[in-house]
């Protein structure tokens, strides 16, 4: 069973039905966002947040590259080192690797700029929660964030520090962001309050489902940011490989030219995860979120009462 969408399954049922013409069309609890016309974003700013460079291109860099595409500018920040994730590099090699691999996945992304927050890979619980938030406020007031993407901080079963602390920092700092009285000396030099008003949150495991991107007429976009990860999709591969080759197996494609085995290997990956995720709701390919977004509880009150000033 597909861990990751065991919640998604019961909101999903009337979904085949939505109109294929609509950018967004909403049905039941779900909402499958489709490609925009246009540059209807233009002036907006995303944040990809994750502990990892991988993080993104295997769960969220499909839609990134459709809201890129659509006008938002975008930034990456990476709270942890990636001291950890390579095959036989020693620690410090390890790191500028990845920070090397993480220059390239921003030039085939059309990210910004990459802001590292260097924190030890696998060592995130640690680090006091507070410190990670105030270092994110400090970001979405200087960005101007309005739209962020991150681990789900109430996804299950997640296994990995990294992500359910880097999670929960993103989730208090969206918030606190906006508030006058969080972090004043910050309006002393030039901020303002900046609150993140649309969340798309992406799991390992099994999370609340309610929005769905059709990333087909990006995907080629995701599989290119996999693979500008090449310490660490290398890294899965000679581990693959090695686990092989304890049973006497090898799979030829994965096993020659290093280069040709990350693209093969990032194709497979993602196809298989995009593809079944797609499936369940009449996509190509499609990336699944909790999505939270603006508040509009006040939004017919207003509009039925406000009069100029
Ligand atoms: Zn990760």
């Amino acid at each position: 069973m597909d861990r990751r969408n065991f919640f998604g399954g019961a909101l999903a049922g009337t979904l085949l039905g939505a109109s294929q013409a609509a950018a967004q069309a909403p049905s039941g609890d779900v909402v499958i966002e489709r490609a925009a016309s246009g540059t209807p974003h233009q002036g907006k700013v995303l944040a990809l947040i994750t502990p990892h460079l991988d993080d993104g291109p295997f769960f969220a860099c499909g839609t990134v590259a459709k809201l890129l595409r659509e006008g938002y500018t975008g930034y990456f920040i990476r709270t942890s080192n990636d001291e950890k994730d390579s095959y036989n590099l020693s620690l410090g090699e390890t790191v500028a690797a990845n920070e090397r691999d993480g220059a390239e996945f921003l030039k085939t992304t059309g990210l910004k700029q990459m802001f590292d927050l260097g924190y030890r890979n696998h060592r995130m619980d640690d680090v006091a929660r507070t410190e990670i938030r105030a270092r994110l406020i400090f970001l979405f007031r200087l960005l101007k964030v309005d739209t962020v993407f991150s681990y789900d901080p109430w996804g299950h079963y997640e296994e990995n520090p990294d992500h359910y602390i880097t999670a929960q920092a993103v989730e208090a700092a969206c918030w606190m962001s906006g508030g006058h009285l969080d972090m004043p000396e910050h309006f002393a030099a030039g901020l303002k309050p900046q609150s993140v008003s649309e969340k798309y949150y992406f799991a390992r495991g099994p999370q609340l489902v309610n929005r769905v991107v059709d990333i087909g007429p990006v995907f080629d976009a995701k599989l290119a940011s996999l693979r500008s990860c090449r310490t660490m999709v290398t890294h899965m591969i000679r581990g693959l490989n090695a686990s092989l080759a304890d049973q006497k197996l090898r799979v030829p494609a994965l096993s020659g030219d290093e280069s040709a085995a990350v693209h093969e290997y990032a194709r497979v990956a993602l196809e298989s995860r995009d593809r079944t995720n797609g499936r369940k709701y009449g996509l190509d390919y499609a990336e699944p979120f909790h999505y939270i977004g603006p508040d509009q509880s006040l939004a017919e009150y207003v509009s039925r009462n406000a009069v100029p000033l």
